[in-house]
């Protein structure tokens, strides 16, 4: 077993590695509400342009609402404030005056936009209605807070869709996880789709799809939720629209939400003993160029360097060079810490052979590339160097799975998969007794499961993961 599948060792290495690699600075003096260094941004950045660019190519249109929302509008839904009432901050003044409506920091932004909605959609023709912001949410966690993975201060993605049918809204939540699968592609992470359990899905919801990975101390982290809301929200909002016949009906809604959490999984499924490994697509630097200096020679070596960081930026490769009057071997350091994908290393030997030598951050594999092809050289060990990463946190995924009978010996440090036959009491026995979490029923339904319910013994039309959870 190596170090990070130790649960106490695989918690106090990512916060440690969080800190040495420079993705986020916790002393901000607001607990939980964490300073975005330009590390940790730049890469957060690029996992946000993919997330753009499937939201845009799915017609969904980009908006901006605001931060503040009425308690008036916010306690519509009930259980929606039912579920959000102990974790949320309110703004009770506006200067020194005492405000008539208190004003709630949003937690996510349903009861901001669908007031909206309510105006912005008349007839079946202004429908779907597809919009998505990337903005910060505010949570008042009172868990242990960790960088990424459980703040108070969000950065966060979400869409919302109105549609006419139920099916229509169904059609948006398949074309949701294609557009997480490729999303989570260019992170190279997997993921299991759960149906959430009754009790655990998103207040207000006609059902809840959690995205969970999981970590190498074998619990799962959920990065994401996929929401059918049916008519939950448009009754309470009054969001309806014209049919065809002139007559009037609520819009079937849908959100779809991501988070910072997605650079926590990042960080905790590629990594080894020296630090990070930052997947190409998402790393702020695919490349980092180490000029190596010996007597007498330093400034043709560093000329080269900087041609060659020059060249792979014009063909769209991320390249920092790192020309710090530093010895080499302190610098592949600190550079394997924060995960660099490709270290290029370029010196006297190497401008006279027209070769630059590269070593993989992720397989320490060493070699050279002809310097006169360097760009497409880069292109594809990064390319292959995604395929190793994608492969790894397979088997680890996999690995870290198991199928379970029976309530005795179940394992620790594993994702377990059983048969449930669906009651709530079976599920909140299974739960209390193992201090575990349902993570739901496979989404889309596995066919042809026969199975026997863990706790009963009934039949069980569907099998179940649990896990414990970061
Ligand atoms: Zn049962």
């Amino acid at each position: 077993m190596s170090r990070l599948e130790k649960d106490d060792n695989f918690g106090d290495w990512y916060l440690d590695i969080v800190e040495r690699a420079g993705l986020s600075d916790k002393r901000y003096p607001i607990k939980g509400m964490n300073v975005w260094t330009p590390y940790g941004w730049k890469a957060m950045s690029n996992i946000d342009r993919f997330i753009r660019q499937e939201l845009d190519a799915t017609q969904h249109d980009e908006v901006c609402f605001p931060l503040m929302i009425p308690e008036t509008e916010f306690k519509k839904e009930k259980d929606h404030i039912k579920g959000f009432d102990s974790e949320v901050y309110w703004v009770t003044h506006a200067g020194l005056n005492e405000l008539d409506v208190r004003l709630v920091l949003r937690p996510t932004s349903e009861t901001a936009m669908y007031p909206m909605f309510a105006l912005w959609v008349r007839s079946h023709q202004d429908l779907p209605l597809k919009v998505y912001q990337i903005v910060n949410v505010f949570r008042y966690e009172t868990k242990q807070t960790r960088a990424f993975m459980r703040v108070r201060e969000i950065h966060f993605f979400e869409s919302h869709t109105c549609h006419a049918t139920e099916e229509d809204a169904q059609g948006q939540i398949d074309e949701d996880a294609e557009m997480l699968s490729r999303i989570a592609g260019k992170l190279c992470l997997p993921y299991f789709l759960s149906v959430r359990t009754e009790w655990d899905k998103f207040p207000g919801a006609h059902y809840t799809v959690g995205i969970d990975t999981v970590m190498p101390n074998g619990k799962t982290l959920q990065i994401g939720s996929m929401h059918h809301y049916r008519t939950n929200f448009s009754e309470p909002y009054e969001i309806t629209y014209e049919d065809e016949n002139s007559e009037h009906r609520h819009v079937h809604q849908t959100t779809y939400g991501m988070s910072e959490r997605l650079l926590g999984a990042v960080i905790g499924a590629h990594s080894d003993d020296k630090g990070l490994i930052m997947p190409p697509d998402i790393a702020p630097f695919q490349v980092v160029i180490i000029p190596i200096f010996s007597k007498d020679n330093s400034a043709v070596v560093l000329e080269a360097a900087r041609l060659l960081a020059a060249d792979l930026s014009g063909q769209g490769i991320r390249a920092k060079l790192d020309d710090r009057d530093a010895r080499p071997g302190s610098k592949y350091y600190d550079w394997e810490i924060r995960g660099v994908p490709l270290r290029l290393e370029i010196g006297g030997r190497d401008i006279e052979k027209n070769v630059v030598a590269f070593a993989r951050r992720d397989t320490g594999e060493k070699g050279q590339i002809e310097r006169g092809s360097v760009g497409e050289g880069v292109r594809l060990i990064l390319g292959m160097i995604s395929s190793s990463l994608m492969e790894r946190a397979r088997a680890s995924q996999e690995s870290k799975l198991q199928d379970v009978a029976s309530l005795d010996g179940i394992p620790e440090g594993r994702v377990v998969r059983f048969g449930w036959c669906g009651c709530e009491e079976c599920g909140h026995r299974f739960e209390d007794t193992q201090d575990m979490k349902i993570l739901g029923t496979p989404y889309p339904a596995e066919k042809g499961y026969s199975g026997k319910c863990i706790v009963c013994g009934k039949e069980a039309a569907q099998p179940v993961l649990a896990a414990r959870t970061m």
